[in-house]
């Protein structure tokens, strides 16, 4: 699965571990796919906190209903969002901020780690604390594997997998009707097919993320998210054009491909599609003109893959390869399907084919079982391999998970000081790259003008994701432009003054 932050594919966030509240048992309510919603009576938990909930109109006079959005986790779980951000809209309610009174509030969850099923559990209560006569919805991977706790939640109204977000306004609807707790979690592994939600628009005007797949087939031993999504579903490529070609018209020209687990693209089809297919049919939509993506498998990079992505004109030399540890034991122990040879072959691959391309990854320290051995020897691969950048997570248990059962749980002293090494490691990594590129010439799209210190700049980034920072009083939002890059800067890297 993917990223959760603006530094683009990062997936697994390890925080330290957090005891949960014990929940109660409920039966859970099991829904067809692709079935009308109806709430079996068994299923339906009387309220009476609602019964003049109708009667709460918006304060601000419009007499149309608010509708307020907070997202958890990756960019999956970002594009899901703006999907159901458009369909109320269009609907004909209102957004609120989160600081704002909300008629209905969207809780778009993540189940990832403990700490952010717990945050998820803190975000759904807030709704109702602000406004006691709201809508609470909550959706994605912590409803899917937690409904039944959540059913014991106060405040919680409407429970929505990972399966039905598309159905959200009818269920919406089914609410206002009944007024009861409706719970629409389908549960098992095997989910029928993607569920198509798209967009037509995004907030930030030059990159758009698009997802092209959910679920996950691989079971890393120390990952809850296969439970949560489902196996393997691939969005038809037909979708994926159409949705480009109309982000595209509204002026988008950079665009994020993600999805739970791309490596695994297309294995569900009958016919032979495959990422790279998909991608060169990207590439050929006219006014596509950066393609960058989400996390990717070293053994997805072969001499043909690297062949082949290279002609593409639109494809940004930027990969994230999820390398998780540098010592093959470890790898064997997380259930990932590579061995650090084949990840230092991808690379390799890479840089043949790509002019110093920004290769980047995720490690995890203090994996189960790991030893100062294994530790040194992921030091050293990290090293060798010289990323662009590196996000380095201390193993935290997530229940339900293989790992969570292993011995030899590491100390949290012990994670630390790896953590400190690692992180190091990939700050040097992270300059050396960056230096490379001072007195040298880069095409920036730019995107938005702050202030920095008294003085306007555009903030842009390269096609290697190095973020620049070019002194200007002039906003050239959307345009690109080729600037000689000066010297490293905060996060980034400063360009020649205008
Ligand atoms: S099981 Fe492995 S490959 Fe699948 S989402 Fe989790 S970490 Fe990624």
């Amino acid at each position: 699965m993917e990223i959760q932050n603006e530094r683009m594919p990062d997936r697994n966030k390890w925080p330290i571990n957090i005891e949960e509240k014990p929940f109660k048992n409920h039966q859970p309510l099991v829904v067809e796919a692709g079935s009308k919603v109806e709430v079996p009576a068994q299923a339906i938990i009387p309220r009476t906190d609602f019964k003049n909930m109708l009667q709460a109109l918006p304060a601000d006079g419009t007499g149309r209903r608010r509708v307020c959005f907070v997202t958890l986790g990756c960019k999956v779980n970002q594009y899901e969002t703006e999907a159901m951000r458009e369909l109320f809209l269009a609907d004909g309610y209102v957004e609120a901020s989160p600081h704002q009174v909300s008629d209905i509030y969207v809780v778009n969850t993540c189940t990832v780690t403990n700490v952010a099923a717990k945050k998820s559990r803190q975000m759904l209560a807030r709704g109702k604390k602000k406004n006691p006569a709201c809508v609470v919805i909550a959706v994605g991977c912590y409803v899917q594997r937690e409904h039944q706790k959540l059913k014991e939640m106060m405040g919680v109204d409407i429970l929505i997998g990972n399966h039905r977000k598309k159905d959200i306004l009818t269920i919406l609807d089914e609410f206002y009707q009944s007024r009861e707790i409706i719970d629409v979690v389908e549960e098992g592994y095997n989910k029928p097919s993607y569920e198509d939600l798209k967009i037509t628009r995004r907030h930030d005007k030059t990159r758009a993320t698009i997802k092209i797949q959910d679920g996950c087939n691989q079971f890393c031993s120390y990952c809850i998210i296969p439970f949560a999504r489902g196996k393997v579903r691939s969005r038809r490529p037909g979708m994926v054009i159409e949705e480009i070609s109309g982000l595209v018209q509204q002026g988008y020209q950079e665009f994020v491909i993600t999805g739970i687990h791309l490596t695994s693209y297309g294995i569900d089809f009958s016919e032979k599609v495959s990422l790279i297919d998909l991608l060169e049919e990207i590439d050929k939509v006219p006014g596509v003109k950066r393609l960058r993506l989400g996390s990717l498998e070293p053994r997805l990079i072969t001499e043909e893959f690297a062949k082949r992505i290279s002609r593409l004109k639109s494809i940004c030399p930027h990969f994230h390869l999820s390398l998780q540890s540098g010592s093959n034991g470890v790898l064997s122990r997380m259930n990932r399907r590579y061995c650090t040879q084949d990840f230092a072959r991808g690379v390799e691959l890479l840089r043949q084919v790509f002019a110093h391309p920004a290769i980047t990854t995720d490690v995890i320290v203090g994996f189960p079982g790991e030893t100062e051995e294994e530790f040194a020897e992921s030091l050293n691969f990290v090293k060798n391999i010289n990323f662009a950048d590196l996000h380095v997570f201390k193993y935290s248990k997530r229940e339900g998970t293989k790992a969570a059962q292993m011995q030899g749980q590491v100390a949290e002293t012990v994670k630390n000081e790896r953590s400190a090494k690692m992180i190091a490691i990939g700050e040097g990594c992270k300059q050396n790259y960056r230096q490379h590129f001072i007195e040298k010439e880069a095409e920036v799209l730019l995107e938005e003008s702050v202030e920095i210190n008294g003085q306007r700049h555009m903030i842009g980034h390269t096609r290697e994701y190095i973020k620049v920072y070019w002194p200007t009083d002039q906003d050239q939002s959307s345009q690109d432009k080729i600037l000689t890059l000066k010297e490293i800067y905060l996060d980034g890297m400063t360009a020649e003054k205008n």
